[in-house]
């Protein structure tokens, strides 16, 4: 089944309908699945793939899906990017694994230099690698507390930071991520986010980031107090959240708090950083510096990979034994993560992922004077997102969003449905997409819009 299907560049670039999308062989396979695999792993769409490259996704009856998803993040350098695919076959068959704590290698070192290197910042860093964003997360947490002695740790509304226990309690939404999975990990704070769209309409006037960091600072200082905090946590533009790009200050005036009061400063990159906002970490949009880095799903072309780099001082703090994990910078997850890095820094893809925003941003602008349905588009780079409301108000429409994800699906074009009240539609295709192919999944999001309205 599937063997010997080619994806990577050479897949020809062409949306296909052949069937019913899923058609027949993924409806038995989504049968075979059912029996199978536990049910609480959803699927956006159940269309089986196999094979992908460029922005299409080929799946089990032939059919050719425009991905405007990048299997969330993660392939922003495009499937079976050539570089990635060279770097790890060759690994494959060098050695498949020693554990790093066991026997090192090169690569993993390699790794951890190209990431101080490109993290943000000119101070000395050092790198720890580890296998999924929550567990890079984690790490980060576990190393702002033993660096400072301090427990408590300050999280955002709409935050998203994985699946695992101390992740869940830094999450913010209850369902589907937390409902029922309690106890919690304590000694977690959510302080308010700045989220322009809602913060602006609350206030009827533009809530400014200073004045939006100012709030979270306070309920910091009030709820906690400053010197009992070892580490903020925040997504630069949080991912899940829906895409929401903060008040313009709102970071640099928390990374200004946190460094007056010795807080560890984390910026979960995971989702944001890689090429993905048009810069090489999203931090770079207004020039901070974090004291911490988390990076995961766009770091390895598609291997399970993650890291968390940092200031030497803060890194250094843990003792030997004290980080690591069997599979932590797998030797086939680095050699890809070279060839990704590799194809970050030579094929225009931070370039790449501005163009792509501009021609997202046009579209949407056209669909925004038609449908006054979209309250708000936002985003960075080829990150970008709309918010989808009830007419004449900012309440949430989530049956909107719902309805165009779907007739996108049913006619070969893949985007994910997302935010803390499901109204958001985010369009992060990898880089490696043709100008062709993103007009067209915008002209059938275009018909999505005009048929659930209208
Ligand atoms: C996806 C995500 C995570 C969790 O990563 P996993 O690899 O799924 O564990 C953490 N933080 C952010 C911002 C994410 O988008």
């Amino acid at each position: 089944m599937a063997h010997g299907a080619v994806g990577g560049p050479g897949l020809p670039q062409e949306r296909t309908i052949n069937t019913a999308i899923p058609g027949p062989r993924s409806q038995e396979l989504e049968a075979r699945r059912r029996k199978a695999v536990a049910p609480g792993v959803g699927s956006s769409m159940p269309a089986y793939v196999v094979a992908a490259g460029g922005g299409i996704l080929e799946d089990a009856d032939g059919n050719r899906i425009i991905d405007l998803g990048s299997g969330i993040a993660v392939t922003t350098v495009g499937n079976s990017n050539e570089r990635v695919v060279a770097r790890a076959q060759e690994q494959l068959a060098a050695f498949t694994h020693t554990c790093f704590m066991v026997n090192p290698y090169e690569s993993y070192v390699e790794v951890a230099e190209a990431l101080n290197r490109l993290t943000p910042g000119d101070h000395e860093k050092r790198t720890v690698l580890l296998n999924s964003g929550a567990e890079a997360v984690e790490n980060a947490v576990k190393i702002a507390r033993v660096h400072t002695k301090r427990n408590a740790v300050v999280v955002f509304d709409h935050a998203y930071h994985g699946r695992t226990n101390l992740t869940m309690a830094m999450t913010s939404k209850a369902a589907p991520y937390k409902k029922g999975f309690g106890p919690f990990a304590g000694e977690v704070y959510r302080a308010p986010m700045s989220y322009p769209y809602r913060d602006d309409a609350a206030a009827g006037t533009k809530v400014s980031g200073e004045d939006a960091a100012a709030r979270a600072i306070s309920m910091i200082d009030k709820q906690i107090g400053a010197d009992d905090v070892a580490a903020i946590v925040i997504e630069p533009i949080q991912g899940e959240g829906g895409f929401i790009v903060p008040a313009e200050g709102f970071l640099p005036a928390l990374a200004d708090y946190a460094k007056a009061n010795g807080i560890v400063f984390v910026a979960d990159e995971v989702q944001a950083g890689f090429a993905r906002t048009g810069a090489m970490f999203a931090s770079e949009h207004e020039g901070i510096v974090p004291d911490l880095v988390t990076t995961a799903k766009g770091l390895a072309g598609g291997l399970p990979l993650a890291a968390v780099t940092g200031r030497a001082e803060i890194m250094d703090s843990v003792g030997a034994g004290g980080l690591g994990g069997t599979y932590g910078g797998n030797p086939t997850a680095v050699a890809a993560a070279l060839g990704a890095i590799e194809a970050y820094e030579n094929d225009g893809l931070l370039e790449r992922a501005v163009e792509i925003g501009e021609i997202i941003v046009r579209r949407v602008e056209a669909l925004q004077a038609k449908h006054p349905e979209i309250g708000h588009a936002r985003g960075r780079g080829a990150m970008q997102a709309i918010e989808l409301v009830q007419r004449d108000s900012i309440d949430p429409n989530p049956e909107l969003a719902k309805a165009v994800a779907d007739h996108a699906a049913a006619n070969a074009v893949l985007v994910l449905v997302t935010g803390t009240f499901g109204n958001v539609l985010r369009f992060l295709p990898p880089l490696t997409i043709s100008d062709a192919l993103l007009e067209e999944a915008f002209d059938v999001l275009e018909k999505g819009f005009a048929q659930a309205l209208g």
